[in-house]
């Protein structure tokens, strides 16, 4: 059963939440402060290393423009 960490946008306490993709689509309410901001972050056992938090990987060189988010699908 994968594990979602989320972020409340309001108090930015950190919450753990079990349970599937529908878990991590579904809103959840921050157990600190009861706001509905709440965002799902990676889950923590599939990025190893990356740390970042919803910041995109910036790649330099190396065949991507650097305007395509997620993988470059220029023609260059
Ligand atoms: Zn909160």
């Amino acid at each position: 059963m994968p594990i979602y960490e989320f972020a409340c946008a309001d108090c930015e306490h950190r919450f753990d939440v079990f349970g599937g993709f529908a878990s991590r689509d579904a809103v959840q309410v921050c157990p600190s402060c009861e706001g509905t901001r709440t965002r799902a972050l990676f889950s923590t056992f599939a990025i190893t290393g990356a740390a970042s938090i919803g910041e995109p990987v910036v790649q330099s060189g190396g065949g991507g423009c650097g305007g395509c988010a997620g993988g470059c699908s220029c023609a260059n």
